[in-house]
């Protein structure tokens, strides 16, 4: 079991459980589970059930890092007494959205192996389908509760140009797509993946707009769990700001509209169709 190079102390395994579909449980998991001295979980209640169905009996302790560094001093100590600690969460993998940062920080700190035991997560497996480009993209979390702060937050991200992720309750869906649709406009590439690996699995795909119209239409689609994806902003929707305006004026004193735009495409990574129209429109003389 130990993959130590720590002397006598044990390992922590950080690992993933199912988001839904029970099928998705690994083996290796539930070996894992099996055979540690103690799972740590945030809701023993909730996990019990999980070990139930795999007949794991392995003992469950809570467990919230968010809460009570206590908890997580308490577990190193057993870590360093030699004991394996298998650490799971409610749904998915560990510290995606959930407890478990300080206490792997913890151990790695102290020379403990952690020992990572991969399984689902909601936020890679939205993306996984979303069809939006998945080269780049940003794993936002939750967005803030509060309007405001919710709509400060999507500000700051006005021209981020990987694929935005965000996990959003079903309660608040409706008032983030609409947060969403007045910052990024009703035009940009939305997916909303909800209820993945269980029965009522939907991807809706469209613009902000077409996707926050489907959402407010059919109450159904406001159940359950959920994850945003957003495109990425892309450099043909930057706007001609004063910078831009004054690198195609120099380029204009010097250079024909269609080499200006050409060059000062390159340079800002902006459209050379809209450089065009606007030297066309701004040409001296
Ligand atoms: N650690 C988890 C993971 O790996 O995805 C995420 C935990 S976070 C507290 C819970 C949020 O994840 C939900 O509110 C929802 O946004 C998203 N989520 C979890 N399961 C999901 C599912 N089956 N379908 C869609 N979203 C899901």
């Amino acid at each position: 079991m130990k993959n130590s190079t720590t002397g006598g102390a044990g390992a922590l395994y950080v690992v993933a459980t199912p988001i839904g579909n029970l099928g998705d449980m690994s083996q290796r998991a539930i070996d894992v589970l099996n055979t540690v001295d103690l799972i740590a979980a945030e809701d023993t209640r909730h996990s019990a059930r999980l070990c139930q169905h795999f007949s794991i009996n392995t003992p469950l302790k809570a467990y919230h890092d968010y809460s009570d560094q206590a908890h997580s001093e308490a577990m190193i100590a057993q870590l360093k007494m030699g004991k394996d600690i298998a650490l799971i969460s409610d749904a998915g993998t560990p510290l995606i959205s959930d407890p478990g940062y300080r206490v792997v920080k913890l151990a790695r700190d102290a020379d403990i192996d952690v020992v990572p035991i991969p399984g689902a997560c909601a936020m890679a497996a939205a993306l996984s389908v979303a069809g939006l480009p998945s080269d780049r993209f940003c794993f936002e979390g939750f967005l803030p509760a509060k309007a405001g702060q919710r709509l400060n937050y999507l500000q700051d991200l006005m021209e981020e140009e990987r694929t935005m992720i965000f996990y959003e309750a079903p309660h608040r869906i409706v008032d983030s797509l609409t947060a969403i649709v007045d910052v990024f406009g009703a035009e940009r590439e939305l997916v909303l993946a909800r209820e993945i690996t269980k029965t009522f699995e939907t991807v809706l795909a469209g613009t902000a707009h077409e996707v926050l119209q489907r959402v407010e239409a059919d109450p159904n689609q406001r159940k359950g769990e959920m994850v945003v994806l957003i495109k990425g902003f892309e450099a043909s929707e930057k706007q001609i700001d004063a910078k831009v305006e004054h690198m195609m004026r120099c380029l204009l004193a010097q250079l024909p509209v269609k080499q200006a735009a050409q060059i000062g495409a390159e340079i800002s990574g902006l459209r050379k169709k809209a450089l065009y129209q606007w030297a066309l429109d701004n040409k001296p003389g």
